[in-house]
């Protein structure tokens, strides 16, 4: 699931999984649907 934060005056969203911050929600969101499993390897 993708959390919207706030840190340093900007809105950042952050997958649960892993915590990777996102500056984009659509990025976020689209690494998220490759995150729920914890295999990396579609990094490739
Ligand atoms: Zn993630």
């Amino acid at each position: 699931m993708v959390v919207q934060t706030e840190r340093d005056d900007a809105t950042w969203y952050e997958c649960e999984n892993c915590g990777l911050l996102f500056d984009e929600q659509s990025d976020a969101s689209e690494h998220e649907r490759h995150c729920d499993d914890t295999d990396p390897s579609y990094i490739q």
